[in-house]
């Protein structure tokens, strides 16, 4: 089969979806790989390298002559202007939160499959789950990015010339990056507390040598599919008026919470940022352009409060690691790009319940059933669904269908262009 990579051209993004050493094993695999000229530049993979793992680096034009393109995230109008009819494009296109890009796939004919819907319970889903090695990266980020804003040590350290003591980290919210966060600030040496709404948490907090913190007004809000659920406005305000205490007690606070499908929660409101010493360090993982886990911060933005507390917003940080990030995800679109191949051909096998988690598009309609399924071929989008997004709609993909719907906590329907968990 014949696989394209093509550049990314999301803003700032540098992560390339292979990279030579994955094109090597799918050429040892028989199948044949194009490489977009500069793809690999943004992870300091230069076009050699991949000439020299036996791909063919071409011009964009060129790309139509591959049966899938691969990439990191979503392809742009002029991408999508030059794929063909039966042609699959394999990249974290989170449909859910952009549902006109689908309908703009399935009018182009395109088989689109979403590596940010993978069932990441199924087993044989884990080499494929992208959002996990993403998330790994930027929790470890996260904390580096922290202790490097931070004006003191992370470590306890004795010197001759004084002693310092060691820094207090709080991670909120312990999933996948939180957990990454926690293990990173520990071997810098940091004290480090965590919390999240999940208690269930609280053992693998543990078993990273932090301390749980567990908040006496606000019980489990764990969701299904180990997600959590939306809280209510009385449980979000008991949660943020618990946490400013501890908040008050800590040199550095990273938060990484997130409710799928959801703007992310606030958990820390300006009276806590109030409460910080000055010099203290906030990074948001949640930062997006309709808020994020803490008051007041900006993506790609640092922001100083008044009383000297810096707010670093988040913004995409595995693609400040592009190397590494694109080491991970070339592994993670390899596996399921080999999965999904049947004798040396793309099979769209929905009834495999792997297949029909990932894929959006297929024979010129919406077959995901988180999404609007029209049981004809849809009919041309208008640009402007592309900047507006709908609502994502059903749910029985949607791992936040535990939620409170009634509670309207969080929520920003139609109106949060945040994917459920990135980035
Ligand atoms: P996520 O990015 O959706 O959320 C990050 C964390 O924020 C979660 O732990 C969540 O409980 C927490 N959170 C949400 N609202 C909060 C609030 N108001 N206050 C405090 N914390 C809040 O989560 P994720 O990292 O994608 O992981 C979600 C789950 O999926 C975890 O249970 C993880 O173990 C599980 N997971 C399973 C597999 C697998 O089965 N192979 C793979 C990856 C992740």
């Amino acid at each position: 089969m014949k696989v394209a990579v093509v550049q990314e051209t999301g803003p700032g993004e540098r992560r390339v979806a292979l990279v030579p050493e994955a094109v090597a094993k799918l050429r040892s695999a028989g199948h044949e790989v194009l490489v977009q000229t500069g793809a690999g530049a943004g992870a300091f993979m230069p076009d050699e390298s991949y000439s020299e793992a036996g791909a063919s680096v071409v011009r964009p034009d060129q790309l139509a002559d591959a049966e899938a393109v691969l990439m990191v995230g979503k392809p742009d109008a002029g991408q999508i202007g030059r794929m063909r009819p039966g042609q699959a494009v394999f990249g974290m296109l989170a449909p859910l939160t952009d549902p006109g890009l689908a309908r703009q796939l399935a009018q182009a004919g395109v088989t689109a499959v979403s590596l940010d819907l993978i069932p990441r319970t199924l087993s044989r889903a884990q080499p494929m789950d992208a959002l996990t090695s993403q998330a790994n990266i930027a929790g470890y980020k996260a904390a580096v990015v922290a202790a490097a804003a931070f004006g003191r040590f992370f470590p306890l350290l004795i010197t001759a010339a004084g002693t310092a003591r060691p820094a207090k980290v709080l991670v909120l919210g312990t999933g996948v990056a939180g957990l990454q966060a926690i293990g990173t600030a520990r071997r810098l040496g940091a004290v480090v507390s965590a919390y999240d709404v999940r208690p269930e948490t609280k053992t693998e907090v543990e078993s990273l040598g932090a301390t749980f913190i567990e908040l006496t007004s606000v019980g489990s809000a764990a969701g299904s599919g180990g997600y959590a659920r939306a809280l209510t406005d009385a449980e979000r305000a008991a949660q943020q008026a618990e946490l400013a205490d501890h908040i008050a007690r800590h040199d550095v606070v990273i938060t990484t919470a997130q409710v799928p499908g959801r703007r992310p929660p606030q958990l820390v409101t300006s009276e806590a940022l109030k409460s910080m010493a000055p010099g203290s360090v906030l990074v948001d993982m949640g930062a997006s352009a309709l808020g994020g886990n803490v008051e007041g911060s900006a993506p790609g933005e640092t922001v100083m409060t008044d009383n000297g507390v810096a707010i670093i917003g988040a913004d995409n940080l595995p693609s400040t690691m592009a190397a590494a990030a694109s080491a991970m995800y070339a592994r993670n679109i390899s596996s399921l790009l080999t999965y999904m191949i049947k004798d040396g051909a793309l099979a769209v096998d929905l009834a495999d319940e792997l297949v029909a988690g990932v894929v959006v598009t297929h024979e010129g309609k919406v077959v995901h059933p988180a999404l609007a399924e029209p049981s004809e071929p849809v009919p041309p989008t208008e640009p402007s669904e592309l900047a507006e997004p709908d609502p994502p709609t059903a749910s029985g993909a949607d791992p936040a269908s535990g939620a409170d719907p009634a509670s309207g906590a969080d929520s920003a329907p139609g109106a949060d262009p945040e994917p459920p968990a990135a980035q």
